[in-house]
């Protein structure tokens, strides 16, 4: 009884192999940051062994896959932040996005014990990490130049707008980028998830998926069904009491949700404090006993309530499915006005991880 997430080992790997489908000459970068969008770094790099290499967010997300005897080329998104870092990024063989002059700075003050493999990430209008293009040039040859940098360098960039086809900022960042990589002539990566399934343009070398490796759309609107993937969480719990309410009885916090005719109320252990989020509307779906119902009433730190008028039968202990298996995530996600990513990164160490094969 009680809530647990059951992470799908199998729909990982299918998972992988889409985007391997959608992008047939591209190597896959597995992006596993944020504890693998909150699947479980170790499990989730376990299994996608057959990735060509993996991403973190930052070097001690490195270090901890390192110490977990995890060999692949792991590639550090936002690179080091100090010369500590370097140090240990180039002790522990990590890969890292160079994005700023700073990071230029300690490469070439840095005594090193070997070469590292870097990135050099361009803002092509995202605006948010990489080197202008008009700075390109001149961060690249300071790479090349620089005697801890390994001889192959890269070439990167990250779209802001690639969640909606219509919108023609990614072909404009594409099109920013074209002339360096070009002028370059080095290995490129550009596209996340929603690139590698709406931008064939943006396929290069690499590409590096998140979401869509844990079975959630990252198009807007999207559905993972309609692209072939699987959802890897099923966030679950169970019925912990059946209620009956005369017409008119106020629901929990606030009470702004009142009962419009006397009706059975359910109370599902599952709340905020186990990531649920506290902003999902009155008429959330839930599944329980595979059924739709809808959620009413103020989600609190533990319970949600749910409207059993469709489920009378309905008892304690019935189970029910908060996303996953039979309830898209990127549904509640709307309804609760965020994004799968953060349902996902949001479950909270109270819930038991749960796994199969
Ligand atoms: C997180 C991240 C990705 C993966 O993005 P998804 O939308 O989850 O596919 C790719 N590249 C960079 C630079 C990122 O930060």
């Amino acid at each position: 009884m009680g809530p647990s997430a059951l992470i799908d080992l199998s729909a990982l790997r299918h998972n992988l192999q889409c985007a391997r489908e959608a992008a047939p000459d591209s190597k896959v970068i597995a992006v596993i940051k944020a504890d693998a969008y909150g699947h479980g770094m170790f499990r989730a790099a376990g299994a996608l062994e057959s990735a060509d290499a993996f991403a973190v967010a930052r070097v001690v997300e490195g270090i901890s896959l390192r110490e977990a005897g995890f060999d692949k080329d792991i590639l550090v998104l936002e690179g080091c932040f100090d010369g500590a870092e370097l140090s240990a990024a180039s002790r522990h063989r990590l890969e890292l996005a160079i994005n700023q002059p700073g990071q230029l700075d300690m490469l070439e003050q840095a005594a090193l014990p070997g070469t590292v493999r870097c990135w050099l990430k361009l803002d092509t209008g995202m605006h948010r990490l990489g080197f202008q293009v008009s700075a390109a040039e001149e961060a690249y040859r300071r790479l090349l130049a620089c005697d801890n940098v390994h001889r192959e360098l890269r070439l990167m960039t990250h779209l802001a707008n690639a969640d909606d086809l219509k919108d023609d900022a990614s072909r404009m960042q594409i099109s920013e980028f074209i002339p360096l990589e070009e002028a370059f002539g080095v290995p490129a990566s550009i596209a996340n998830s929603a690139a590698i399934l709406g931008w064939p343009e943006s396929h290069r070398e690499w590409n590096r998926p998140g979401i869509m490796l844990y079975g959630a759309s990252p198009m807007i609107g999207g559905r993972a069904v309609n692209h072939g993937l699987r959802p890897v969480m099923t966030l679950s719990s169970h019925l912990i009491a059946v209620n009956h309410y005369a017409k008119g009885a106020a629901l929990g916090y606030g009470g702004s949700w009142r009962c419009p005719e006397a009706m059975p109320v359910g109370v599902v252990a599952i709340g905020y404090g186990d990531g649920y989020p506290r902003h999902a509307r009155a008429g959330t779906p839930v599944l329980l006993n595979g059924k739709r119902v809808p959620l009413v009433g103020r989600v609190s730190m533990d319970m949600i309530s749910l409207d059993l008028r469709t489920q009378p039968d309905a008892r304690p202990g019935d189970p029910v499915v908060l996303w996953g298996q039979g309830l898209p995530s990127e549904e509640i996600a709307e309804c609760a006005q965020t994004i799968s990513y953060e349902l996902f990164c949001g479950v909270t160490s109270r819930v038991p991880f749960r796994e199969s094969a």
